[in-house]
């Protein structure tokens, strides 16, 4: 990925000059913009971070880029830290998105408009503006391409040729992202009447978030959770078709847990369909070799460069354009959103989708790194 494989910057200090009347003026970097991700052990995060540091340095504006490591007080001390460095702006993407309201209300105290970075921010006034994909689709989409997988659907929307009835078994993402709500929602809303009809079956019975979420995604959890229902439910040799994932990495635990009791290698060895999300590298050679079976495709690329418009704007005292007014309601207000679209990439599209726009090359689709 082009834009991935750094590191987090350090620190940097704000570039304003001390004009000796105890005011400051900027210099024409432009000021400081504190930016907040929350952990480096998925690529996507190091690719937005870049990103967006690459696009407002580009601006002429200094960049402190932080990751987080999934830690909570990690993540609320280094935005504090960038609100005393004097941030003029915060991108956050937060790890969990009602933990930050202290940091927002100082943020508010300093006029440092506030960008929720993919995930929302939930229970706080001083949200002012949410970059993010249409997260719901995103959540249809999983769903369509695990119906695409099992033959119920063909990936242009008409009906499949297959009739079941399915074995699947659902894993959401972590509660404390509002995203793994939009996800399920939009995912459960799409498989419900399969469900209701009986062509889709969860035999081990659980079909509620509070059953099937993986807390801060993470792989290792959902392939315990995986190999808990093959030797809970599947142990007397019922077959399993399919296994709905919000998250390549948890995908990827899925499927070591399913290959792991002798299932596969291969979807066309019997492996189930198993969904995913991001399109990190090593999904995509996974799904070129026919073990993943999909997944979404969000061009982080084209979420930096809606947040670096939209710190911009806020920085020229203007207000950034919102595309929806109506979906992101965090718990105190209706947070003005840029919504962006995401693609399902199966096998055959890989190229078109991945390598023909540059998200990745031939070389690390066939190496998966
Ligand atoms: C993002 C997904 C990502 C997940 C796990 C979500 O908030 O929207 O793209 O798969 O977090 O990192």
């Amino acid at each position: 990925l082009a834009a991935c494989g750094g590191s987090g910057a350090g620190s940097t200090d704000d570039e304003s000059t001390d004009t000796g009347d105890g005011t400051t003026t900027e210099t024409e970097e432009g000021g400081l913009i504190g930016v907040a991700m929350p952990t480096q052990t998925s690529e996507r995060w190091i690719a937005d971070g870049n990103a967006v540091k690459d696009g407002l340095e580009e601006l002429g504006y200094e960049v402190d880029l932080q990751f987080a490591n999934d830690d909570i007080p990690t993540q609320t001390q280094q935005i504090d830290q960038m609100i005393t460095n004097g941030a003029k702006a915060l991108i956050i993407a937060a790890i969990d998105g009602t933990a930050l309201t202290s940091q927002l209300e100082a943020a508010a105290a300093a006029d440092i408009p506030v960008i929720s970075y993919d995930r929302l921010i939930r229970d706080s006034e001083n949200v002012d503006f949410y970059v993010t994909f249409d997260n719901y689709k995103v959540g249809v989409q999983q769903a369509n391409s695990l119906l695409v997988g099992l033959g119920l659907l063909n990936a242009d929307g008409s009906e499949g040729d297959a009739t079941g009835p399915f074995n699947v078994e659902l894993f959401a993402g972590s509660l404390d992202d509002n995203n793994a709500h939009f996800f399920w929602k939009g995912a459960m809303d799409t498989l419900k009447p399969y469900f209701d009809a009986g062509t889709l079956v969860v035999p081990s019975g659980q079909m509620d978030i509070e059953q099937t979420n993986i807390l801060r995604w993470q792989q290792e959890t959902a392939q315990r959770r995986m190999e808990d229902l093959l030797t809970g439910t599947y142990n007397d040799g019922k077959p399993l078709h399919g296994v709905l994932s919000p998250y390549d990495g948890l995908s990827r635990g899925i499927i070591t847990a399913l290959q792991g009791v002798g299932m596969g290698p291969t979807v066309a060895e019997g492996l189930p369909v198993v969904t995913g999300q991001d399109a990190e590298i090593a999904s995509v050679k996974s799904i070129a070799d026919d073990v993943q079976f999909s997944t979404i495709f969000k061009d982080t690329r084209k979420l930096a460069a809606q947040a670096v418009i939209a710190a911009e704007a806020y920085l020229k005292g203007e207000t950034p354009e919102a595309n929806d007014t109506t979906t992101y309601d965090n718990g105190v207000k209706v947070v003005p959103s840029f919504l962006l679209e995401s693609d399902v990439v199966y096998a055959d599209n890989i190229q078109s989708l991945l390598v023909d726009s540059g998200y990745w090359t031939e070389e690390e689709v066939a190496s998966g790194v």
